[in-house]
């Protein structure tokens, strides 16, 4: 056999085709693994905002399972419930912060942490945009995109102004370590100014009105700390002006605690009548200037006052980048952002929502109870009384623990209204409400307020929960055969989230509280601040705020509140 050489032609094709031959092997074998690393690659968890239900969220989670980065302006927790008793120096407030580096720190698999605000949600591209104010890049923005396969929005909710004039400019607001630190000098500098030589007692007066507009439990909680730090502390120190003091707490509705039984409600009005706080009930403030603040009566009649500081505390709204992530959602004509029970937002793949920011939409319970309505419609005319309503609105109660703390929070009253909107008759005992109207009004409610109360118990009952869902979701994967919840018509791997209701306290200055416990049991007085006293210090998220808390509230009763204007 003659072996012939190759020709130069031949070698080029030959060498063509074995280097294709490579190429293709080296494609099939990167598609290969890129599929391969796709599937064992960890997910991408994104989490945004450090407060109650982000910090429980992760101080709860597998963290070994999932590539977590977590988004917040904030490197550190804040323990909320504390923040009135920093305002006046009960506390100081490195005692009531803990670094999140610190928490993340304690969690295997390493979390990425980015202080940064995240100023748009893109669902689409599964991204977020984020901004930071201490870093820029090239352009000079300080802006850049994290990618997610799973998103946890725990972003919390800002101060309502409702857009009354003057707000934003001349109030206080009570939400961040900044407010107390803002809120301590400012009630200082009132008394330095008070007490300056040349000022006419109307002057001095005016710097000492204290104006709380809010009686909800962060004002009254504010007023009752206010109080105390006057009357123990700087009484002594300012005796030439103490007697000119005067704290004011306005409310538009009909009491201040309205969510609280109506015990406690009582008792906080008798006690800080003998206080010397004047609650003005029933009065709405319309504007804010520099000097006075403006407000009507329910009678329409217009008063203002002069103050010396306004901290404004009626309740909370969504935020911007809320807003503009419920538009691209589909949820613009809602209030506040929807979450399925398994705390998923709609139509949005990979995206859940939780703690202020969110609420979980009712409409299930909503359909259940208009079901109810129709059964308790004997008679089939379509209408009900409103003394049969609130007759089966107990049934629901029984049944629908959320839709019992929504009715026994001020909202009540709102929800009558509804009922009042839709049938444009006033409520009377006798009147009938018709049931298609009430579904409607039942539907508007549910867009346009929180069913479940926007407290931390929440937040971190919600934190734990979806963490403990992420963390056994590639178990369920794997064995989709596994025990899978029923519910309608679709299966779910997990139980829905269920709130479980420990009961609530308020603070009400001179060493008394008010709590009221589930089964509706309510203890007021010295008794219960000892509780509060042992609950708040158990609930601190670290043994560092543990010990810095109580030793602040030896300090006070030992040496009393600094007075320092620093
Ligand atoms: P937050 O705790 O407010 O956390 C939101 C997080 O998101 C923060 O870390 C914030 O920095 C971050 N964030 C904000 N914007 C962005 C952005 N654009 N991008 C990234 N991150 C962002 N509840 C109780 O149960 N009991 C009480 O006694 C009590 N007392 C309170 C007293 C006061 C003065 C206040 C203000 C609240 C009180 N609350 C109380 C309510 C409780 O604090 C809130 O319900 C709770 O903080 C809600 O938790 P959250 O995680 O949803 O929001």
């Amino acid at each position: 056999a003659i072996r012939r050489r190759p020709t130069i032609s031949k070698l080029i094709v030959i060498c063509a085709l074995s280097s294709g031959g490579v190429l293709a092997y080296a494609d099939a074998k990167s598609d290969h693994d890129f599929e391969t690393s796709e599937l064992t690659r960890k997910k991408k968890l994104v989490v945004l905002g450090t407060g109650w239900a982000g910090t429980s969220f992760l101080r709860n989670l597998d963290t070994s399972q999932y590539d977590v980065q977590v988004v917040s302006p904030r490197n550190y927790f804040l323990f909320t419930p504390l923040l009135p008793s920093v305002t006046c120096g009960t506390v100081e407030p490195r005692s009531i912060v803990e670094p999140i580096r610190k928490i993340m720190h304690k969690k295997v698999g390493g979390i990425k942490f980015w202080e940064a605000e995240c100023y748009k949600i893109d669902p689409t591209n599964k991204k977020v945009l984020c901004c930071s104010n201490i870093w820029t890049n090239m352009d000079g923005s300080g802006e850049f995109a994290v990618d997610y396969d799973y998103l946890v929005i725990a972003l919390g909710a800002k101060p309502n102004t409702f857009n009354t004039p003057g707000v934003v400019e001349n109030c206080h607001f009570l939400k961040e370590i900044e407010d107390t630190q803002r809120i301590r000098r400012s009630v200082m500098n009132c008394f330095e100014r008070a007490s300056l030589p040349e000022l006419s007692e109307e002057d001095r007066r005016k710097n000492l009105h204290f104006v709380i507009v809010g009686g909800g439990p962060t004002g009254v909680e504010f007023a009752a700390e206010l109080h105390d730090f006057v009357s123990e502390d700087l009484a002594k120190l300012y005796p030439t002006v103490k007697d000119l003091v005067k704290i004011s707490v306005i409310e538009a509705g009909d009491h201040i605690l309205t969510m609280f039984d109506k015990r406690i409600t009582e008792f906080a009005e008798e006690k800080f009548q003998r206080d010397g706080i004047d609650v003005k009930t029933n009065f709405r403030v319309v504007k804010v200037s520099d000097k006075a603040i403006t407000m009507t009566s329910a009678s329409s009649r217009e008063i203002s006052v002069p103050y010396g500081m306004v901290v404004w505390s009626t309740g909370i709204g969504t935020r911007p980048v809320i807003l503009d992530f419920m538009k691209q959602v589909g949820q613009a004509d809602r209030r506040v952002l929807a979450t399925d029970e398994w705390l998923r937002v709609p139509n949005c793949d990979g995206v859940y929502a939780l703690g202020d920011c969110a609420t979980i939409s009712q409409r299930k319970v909503m359909e259940d109870i208009s079901a109810i309505f129709r059964v308790a419609d004997k008679d089939d005319s379509g209408t009900l009384t409103v003394k049969e309503i609130k007759d089966v609105l107990d049934d629901i109660c029984e049944r629908y623990p959320q839709v019992e703390l929504y009715l026994k929070s001020k909202q009540m009253k709102d929800f009558i209204d509804l009922f009042k909107d839709a049938n444009s008759n006033a409520v009377k005992e006798s009147k009938e409400l018709n049931i298609e109207e009430f579904k409607k009004a039942l539907a508007d409610v549910d867009s346009r307020v929180k069913m479940l109360p926007a407290t931390a118990q929440v937040a971190a009952q919600q934190g734990n929960y979806l963490a403990k869902c992420f963390n056994k979701m590639k178990i369920c994967e794997e064995n989709p055969e596994g025990p899978l919840r029923m519910r309608g018509s679709g299966r779910h791997r997990f139980h829905p989230f269920r709130y479980r209701h420990f009961g609530q306290f308020a603070p009400l200055g001179g060493e008394q509280t008010a709590a009221q416990l589930p089964g509706d049991w309510v203890s007021i007085g010295h008794s219960s601040q000892w509780l509060w006293y042992s609950v708040y210090a158990s609930k601190q998220v670290s043994w560092r705020t543990r010990f810095l808390v109580v030793s602040d509230w030896m300090r006070r009763f030992i040496h009393g509140r600094d007075s320092s204007c620093i």
